[in-house]
This record gives C-alpha cells, structure tokens and sequence, in this order.
C-alpha cells in the first residue's frame, strides 16, 4: 500500500509532533527525508530502514531505498518484495531536509548524554538542537520532554 504523505501534516513546523501516537510514524517520514533530502531529482540510495511487509505472510528482508522524483518528491521503496511505500511531498522545510547533521568537533557533556532515551543517539537529532535554539536558552520543547538540556556558555 502506497501512503502518499503531506510532511508537514506529520512533522508540524517541519519538526517531530510530542503525541507518542503519531511521533513513531513522523520519525519514520523523518528518516525518509534525512536519506532523500539531500539527493538531486532522478538520484535513489539505501536507507537502513527495514521493509515492513510481508509477503505470502513472511516478513520482507529487504532494506528500503529513497528516490527523489522530477518532481522534488521523495519515494521509499522496496527492491527485494517491489513494493512502494511512500510518497512523501512538502518536506523541503523539515529539520532533515539537508540530511544528518554535521558532526561536532566535541563530546556532549554527561547530563545531556545520559538522559537520552534508549535508542537514541547522541550527536544526532538532539546535538542538533544545541545551538539553533539562542531564544530558548539552548532548549526545544521536544528536547526537554526528554530530559535534554543544551549546554549553555559552551
Ligand atoms: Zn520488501
């Protein structure tokens, strides 16, 4: 089944909604950006996203690629069962839109890093946060429903 997704319906203000019920399907839009964003229109690459179907009741073992259209559209699909899973328009203005951030040059200090969910990353998502928040004192509110807090003076 084809989901055609407006990104801004998921990711309001082009970042992840709080409500836990919508929050694990607007990451996975999110991860499809991060990988898609970057590339130029006619250009596809892996995701490390697993496909979720199942074919004749087993389970894909396929790894879902991105495509960007002519018509700056994301695409994820699966080479192994065939099957498109996304279409995902209007993301151009979400915080994944470049791709993964950039790397920082220092190690975030233990009370930021320890709060982190189990599963999340350190120097992902939340480093990001770190530094383009100067109106809220190094905060976002998804950051601190978490639990992290940016570094100030650093
Ligand atoms: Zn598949």
């Amino acid at each position: 089944m084809v989901r055609v997704v407006d990104a801004e319906h998921f990711l309001p203000g082009g970042e992840l909604p709080d409500d836990p019920r919508v929050r694990r399907h607007a990451l996975r839009i999110a991860r499809f950006i991060e990988y898609g964003g970057p590339l130029r229109p006619g250009q596809t690459r892996e995701a490390l996203i697993e496909c979720p179907c199942k074919p004749k009741r087993r389970a894909c073992s396929g790894l879902l690629w991105v495509r960007k259209t002519p018509e700056d559209r994301i695409e994820a699909f699966c080479p192994s069962c065939r099957s498109l899973q996304y279409v995902i328009s209007n993301w151009q203005g979400t915080l994944w839109a470049e791709g993964p951030m950039e790397p920082l040059d220092r190690v975030l200090p233990a009370t930021v890093r320890r709060p982190l969910r189990r599963g999340a990353r350190a120097g992902n998502r939340h480093s990001r946060c770190i530094g383009q928040s100067g109106d809220r004192e190094g905060t976002r509110p998804d950051c601190a429903a978490s639990g992290v807090v940016a570094a100030r003076g650093s």
